[in-house]
């Protein structure tokens, strides 16, 4: 059968988070560190939007760049927050919908891509299966943006460097001064920043910056999906400044060959989503950050996340997966570092669970710290 496949399938590995599910099939109630989505649910009047957009007959095809009504909206909000004059904007089927699309525009084989590491796993994958080339950069220890690392990694053949704050796997955000610098490296050598702000609402000690506010070459990601407890309902949206509207132009080309259009009762509950506040539930979460982070920090090498659900955690004994067997073993399922990088060195812990599970979580780890 073997002939019957692509190449590319044989460039993706997907064996890091199958090990861990199939480690975990045996266990029973365990603390389950692993799932990046929240564990609250949909908020009940944007679930009564969608409801209604199905009743209403709201049920066909929408534009190729997404339901007008939402576009618009997504546009003031941005002309609110950044001060673009014009933004271009398609609604996107998930933040993953918007990355195949960004870099189906971009990437030529052999073009270049920089990415900090750790880094989110779609990047790396979808990057190779188009032929183009990952430039990692490492950001450990501290995850801070290793900006002078990028702009040192920068050739002729540099097509996007990636943003992704705050960030998964390591929860961390990158400060305005980081940011600013790095906007600075990429205008001087006028290359596109891809800003995958997906965790954008997840924001816990201070502002969040984003580089749309000092780098007009950006192309902003942004979804529903984590912020509204929505993940399964696939929407996000992908947005420029008016100087790179041609990549929107050609990534809705994409869209119209591939995903079509976003699903539209859904995008109908995105218009209410956008005006409707989750700070109760982000504090919720910072409060979970605290519990986990004060409950691990004397007993592990923890970087204090500001951002996200996610904690990157140093292994003890130095290799994430072994250690992620011996959790697991313990019934905590959390997911090796090497899914995210190309070091073993650590491990990713999800904190979207109960309070009561992460406590649970946290005193088992300390055991086997
Ligand atoms: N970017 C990052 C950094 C993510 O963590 C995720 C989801 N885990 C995505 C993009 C994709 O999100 P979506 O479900 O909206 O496709």
């Amino acid at each position: 059968m073997k002939e019957i496949l692509s190449d590319r399938t044989s460039k993706i590995d997907a064996s890091g988070i199958r090990k861990v599910f199939a480690l975990a099939s045996s266990l029973k109630d365990p603390v389950n560190f692993s799932i990046g989505q929240p564990d609250f649910d949909v908020p009940e009047p944007l679930k009564e939007e969608a409801i209604k957009a199905i009743r209403e007959g709201q049920n066909k095809y929408s534009q190729t760049a997404g339901d007008a009504v939402l576009k618009k909206k997504v546009s003031e909000q941005l002309q609110r927050e950044f001060g673009w004059s014009s933004p271009s904007i398609i609604i996107t089927c998930g933040v993953s919908g918007g990355l195949l699309l960004t870099f189906l525009a971009l990437i030529n084989p052999e073009d270049e891509v920089i990415i900090p590491d750790p880094y989110f796993v779609i990047y790396k994958h979808v990057i190779n299966m188009l032929g183009g080339k990952c430039v990692f950069v490492d950001s450990y220890p501290d995850f801070k943006l290793p900006v002078e690392k990028i702009a040192d990694a920068i050739t002729n053949k540099t097509k996007i460097i990636i943003l992704n704050s705050p960030s998964n796997p390591t929860g961390v955000v990158y400060s305005k001064e980081q940011i600013k610098r790095l906007a600075e490296v990429a205008s001087e050598k006028d290359i596109l920043v891809m800003a995958d702000e997906i965790y954008e609402k997840f924001c816990y000690d201070s502002e969040c910056p984003s580089i749309a506010n000092y780098y007009e070459k950006t192309l902003l990601l942004r979804g529903f999906g984590k912020s509204f407890a929505m993940t399964g309902w696939r929407l996000g949206y992908a947005a420029t400044n008016e100087s790179l509207k041609n990549v929107i132009e050609e990534m809705t080309k994409m869209q119209q060959y591939t995903f079509v259009c976003a699903p539209v009762p859904f995008q109908k509950a995105a218009i209410a989503a956008l005006d409707y506040n989750i700070n109760n539930l982000v504090d919720l979460y910072k409060s979970k950050r605290d519990l986990l982070y004060e409950g691990l920090k004397d007993k592990f090498e923890i970087v204090k996340p500001g951002g996200a659900f996610y904690a990157f955690i140093k292994a003890p004994g130095g290799s994430g997966s072994k250690f992620v067997e011996k959790a697991i073993a313990n019934n905590v399922l959390i997911i090796p570092g090497n899914v995210f990088s190309e070091k073993d060195t650590h491990f990713r812990i999800s904190y979207a669970t109960s309070d009561a599970k992460i406590q649970e979580g946290i005193d088992i780890l300390r055991r086997l710290a």
